[in-house]
């Protein structure tokens, strides 16, 4: 009889860990609560740091579930209300009253951006120019980079680090994506719109992954973007519409103010909003100190839970890039196989 291993989530972690468990040759569930696959990949448009289109990837993986046959079966519109250990594997409930037996549970419930409105200071929900990442990757995604009266932005600022290592949000720990993302939006916006002013203020710029430094180079010696070191205090509308920011250059020792025409603040990622729900109804551990999932360790066993049965991938258990939540995913298929197979 084939294992049958229930995947909650249906973002890219997911749907990667599926295909390589049908892959495998068992069956696998998808779980997913909202009406379509695919997560965040879903609303982004250009990937760092090649700019691969993310629709591409995106197709690449639907085409992968769509061919698998019965391996792998989609349940869209549903969210795990209960999971009992029985003899044998676990007896997972879900909202539309489908029950499924499971040998083993995989959760890919990955994450969510932080909230920019938290930090009221930022003026977003308050000033229309002010953007999140998120909000500008649409912009990209659907060909409208403007402001909001239609103009073409003269002057852009990114905004590092908004929700991440900030102790007055409870997020101390780095996002690892965000200071690569802005450097890509950044060359975007001067794709677009060569003439524009571009501004990045970080705290510190962490590109350690493969081709990111060469972006940042990129991103000042091609397309004259400008990288100031200071932390945004202030941000004030203008009376035409337009953002006038406060910061320090800490590398100069001096205050600044700019006025922009955008500012786009780019969010960190936090744990999902499930992740209480789903530890206590999975009896998974929290970390007290970032509030993702914890692993039962991070080298030998760094896919699976403290649960017998219960695996763990992607962003879940913490900041991940695209590339590294698919090669999670990818690794916990092999945990799971080995488990099954032991
Ligand atoms: S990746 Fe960069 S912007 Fe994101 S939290 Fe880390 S240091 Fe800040």
């Amino acid at each position: 009889m084939e294992d049958v291993i229930v995947v909650i989530g249906g973002g890219p972690a997911g749907m990667e860990a599926a295909l390589s468990l049908a892959g495998r040759g068992h069956k696998v569930y998808i779980v997913e609560k909202t009406n379509a696959l695919g997560g965040h990949l879903a609303r982004w448009d250009r990937l760092f740091p090649q700019q691969d289109p993310a629709q591409e990837i995106l197709n690449d993986m639907l085409a992968g579930i769509k061919n698998a046959d019965d391996k792998i079966e989609v349940i869209c519109n549903a969210q795990v209300q209960s999971v009992k250990k029985r003899m044998r594997g676990l007896e997972v409930m879900l909202s539309n009253q489908k029950m499924i037996l499971a040998d083993a549970v995989l959760v890919c419930c990955g994450f969510d951006l932080f909230r920019a409105e938290r930090k009221e200071e930022y003026g977003y929900g308050i000033y229309d120019n002010v953007l999140t990442s998120a909000d500008l990757e649409e912009r990209f995604k659907h060909k409208k980079v403007l402001c909001a009266d239609g103009r073409v932005p003269e002057k852009v600022a990114f905004v590092h680090c908004v929700g991440s290592r900030d102790e007055k949000v409870d997020h101390t720990y780095c996002s690892k994506v965000c200071c690569v993302t802005a450097v890509k939006q950044a060359c975007e916006i001067k794709e677009l719109y060569p003439q524009a002013e571009v501004f990045n203020l970080y705290m510190d710029l962490r590109m350690f992954d493969r081709y990111f430094e060469q972006m940042y180079h990129k991103a000042q010696s091609h397309y004259g973007v400008h990288f100031v070191r200071g932390r945004l205090s202030e941000v004030s509308e203008t009376a035409d519409g337009r953002l006038q920011i406060k910061t320090e250059d800490t590398l100069l020792g001096r205050p600044m103010k700019i006025t922009v025409d955008m500012l786009v603040l780019m969010v960190g990622m936090q744990a999902c909003a499930q992740t209480e729900e789903l530890s206590e109804k999975l009896d998974l551990k929290v970390s007290a100190s970032d509030h993702f999932f914890e692993t039962k360790d991070l080298f030998l066993k760094g896919n699976y839970a403290h649960t017998k049965g219960i695996f763990l991938a992607g962003a879940c258990t913490g900041p991940k890039s695209l590339p590294d939540t698919l090669q999670d995913a990818r690794s916990a298929a092999e945990s799971i196989h080995r488990y099954l197979t032991a």
